[in-house]
């Protein structure tokens, strides 16, 4: 059964670990991250983005697509299904198909205007014992096809926004989607300081998690950093053992055409990415 992200994140805040978010765009993928969260004993977060909803024919498969893997492989460890970088309409949507945590991004509106359509949503995923995220500053790289720079959350702004009772916030402190470029400036440490210092105990989401050095990792984690998202690692690494697959030839011997068999590589890749990730942020054993 699915659960909200509320209870897995205080208890991560608590115990100074953080829950990954691991993006799905598939069966394989959703398959290969619940299997290594169970291996592991690691609670977990499945993301959907808006679009790998759409391209999963809609957000109805995806909740049935989870629930019978959930049931099917014997799932126990706490799962989270996610929506990320959610619009209103989506949010709304999600709710509705049966997921149990929603990412509403309202960063690009003027922040009266983040703040009135989150209390909205605070309400209804209140009502619903879900959970809900909000996020206070554009994160960098491509987030809609738009690429920025890291932008640094201000603190007053994320405090407004906490207080109207989100489960968890994504608060941007130079973090970057996809690939970091050479001459990025590293984290913030100053401006996730100052943001934990005015809403305490709210789990704060670190966006952007592929290539953010592990010492960093640590650090942002020991600064209230309770949830960090990883979506293009596993891209990344699918891409790579697929490539090797298919340049070793092996498609071209016996039965090596068979699509259970050319993805296979990346699926073990995807866990091997999932598991070093889970290891990093301190989730192994916690569920
Ligand atoms: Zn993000």
């Amino acid at each position: 059964m699915l659960v909200s992200a509320k209870e897995m994140l205080t208890k991560a805040k608590a115990g100074k670990y953080a829950v990954g978010q691991f993006n799905i765009n598939n069966l394989e993928w959703t398959k290969a991250i619940l299997q290594t969260a169970e291996e592991l004993k690691s609670p977990v977060i499945l993301g959907v983005s808006e679009g790998a909803g759409k391209y999963m024919c809609g957000y109805t498969t995806v909740v049935g697509m989870v629930n019978g893997m959930i049931k099917e492989l014997g799932i126990t460890v706490p799962v989270a299904l996610h929506l990320d970088h959610g619009s209103y309409e989506g949010a709304k949507k999600c709710i509705e198909a049966g997921f149990s945590s929603v990412m509403f991004d309202g960063s690009h509106y003027p922040i009266e205007e983040n703040i009135e359509k989150t209390k909205e949503l605070v309400g209804i995923c209140n009502e619903l014992g879900l959970s809900l995220e909000a996020e206070v500053g554009a994160i960098g790289g491509e987030e809609d096809g738009v690429i920025g720079a890291g932008e640094c959350a201000d603190p007053e702004e994320c405090k407004m926004i906490a207080d109207l009772g989100v489960t968890m916030l994504a608060a941007g402190i130079g973090n970057i989607h996809g690939k970091y470029p050479e001459n990025w400036a590293g984290l913030s440490f100053d401006t996730l300081d100052a943001i934990q210092q005015l809403t305490g105990d709210m789990p704060l989401v670190l966006h952007g998690g592929t290539g953010i050095p592990a010492d960093m990792i640590k650090k942002a984690i020991s600064l209230g950093v309770s949830k960090i998202n990883v979506n293009t690692e596993c891209q990344l690494a699918f891409a790579a053992a697929t490539r090797e697959y298919i340049e070793a030839g092996k498609d071209l011997q016996g039965k090596g055409f068979d699509p259970r068999k050319i993805l296979a590589p990346g699926v073990e890749a995807i866990k091997a990415t999932v598991k070093e990730k889970m290891e990093l942020f301190g989730s192994v054993g916690k569920a």
